[in-house]
């Protein structure tokens, strides 16, 4: 009697942090149910070979990136584009920005890297994709998600679903707080305390990671089932909208905050709806 073989997957790492790839290592328990045949971090392989699943990380930022996710993709039966850089452009993104881009491309001389495409894009600019796996990084449960089926894995729309705090209707600040705001109540909603939470119109599944211990949802989950298929500007409209309702900050001072580099950085599923022409993904592709 032969044994069945468990599902083969590769992991290709492009223009990123590595932050997914620590996450997934966290998920224990793909040891017993996966092969793992190709993940730079922890393989000596040199080629992703033939597998089952390949989870692409970060942003296509080089031509050298562009090459290796060209290849790789012909060897997998499914595509899985894992974290914010592959899905958006995520933090390489940043390059966009022309500041940055200028100091970059004053260093087009250096012939020993990987010469740097005009701009940052998010892996299905080139390549189809079977399933998003967004997050920054998505957690190991996620993970798992992924590998093992999406039909099983059991999420709330919003991160607000998944929080558990408190939202009072008489609470109202007349300023955001900054990030030194002293100390944060446990019990409470984030935005009655003054703080630019925005889990109302990000997409659950973290199971409100940040928020519950008391640190704002920068929204590294991107938006939400009922925005996905919309533009930014919906995404900031809805978050706007909360803040309305339930404090007394102008609108101006929140617009400002959401837009200043400092959120940015995190909100930076933006950067594949501003004007590069890149359509919404379908949400039955995201989990
Ligand atoms: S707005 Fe933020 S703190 Fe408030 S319930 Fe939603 S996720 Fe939690
Ligand atoms: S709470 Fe928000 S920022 Fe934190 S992991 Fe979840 S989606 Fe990302």
């Amino acid at each position: 009697m032969t044994l069945k073989q468990p599902p083969r997957f590769a992991v290709l790492q492009l223009s990123g942090c590595a932050g997914c790839e620590v996450s997934l290592l966290n998920a224990s328990e793909w040891i017993d149910q996966f092969d793992l045949a190709f993940m730079p971090l922890v393989t000596s392989a040199y080629d992703v070979p033939e597998v089952d699943v390949l989870l692409i990380s970060g942003g296509v930022r080089s031509d050298e990136d562009l090459h290796n996710l060209r290849q790789a993709v012909k060897r997998a039966k499914k595509i899985v584009a894992v974290g914010t850089c592959a899905i958006s452009g995520g933090v390489a993104n940043l390059g966009n920005r022309d500041e940055v881009r200028r100091l970059f491309m004053s260093q087009t001389e250096r012939h020993d890297l990987p010469r740097l495409l005009p701009k940052s894009q998010p892996v299905d600019s080139f390549v189809e994709v079977d399933l998003f796996l967004p997050g920054c990084p998505p957690t190991p449960e996620l993970f798992m998600g992924a590998l093992l089926g999406p039909e099983d894995f059991v999420a709330s729309k919003t991160v607000c679903q998944e929080c558990g705090r408190k939202k009072l209707k008489d609470m109202k600040p007349a300023h955001l707080t900054g990030s030194r705001g002293g100390e944060v109540d446990p019990e409470i909603c984030l935005i009655n305390q003054g703080y630019l939470c925005v889990g109302s119109s990000t997409r659950g599944g973290c199971r409100a990671l940040c928020t519950r211990p008391g640190h704002p949802c920068v929204g590294c989950r991107g938006p939400s089932d009922l925005l996905i298929e919309k533009d930014s500007q919906a995404w900031l409209e809805s978050i706007q909208r909360v803040f309305a309702a339930m404090t007394d900050i102008p609108a101006e001072e929140i617009h400002e905050a959401l837009l200043s580099p400092q959120l940015s950085l995190f909100l930076f599923q933006f950067s594949d709806y501003a004007g590069t022409g890149q359509p919404p993904r379908p949400k039955e592709k995201v989990l």
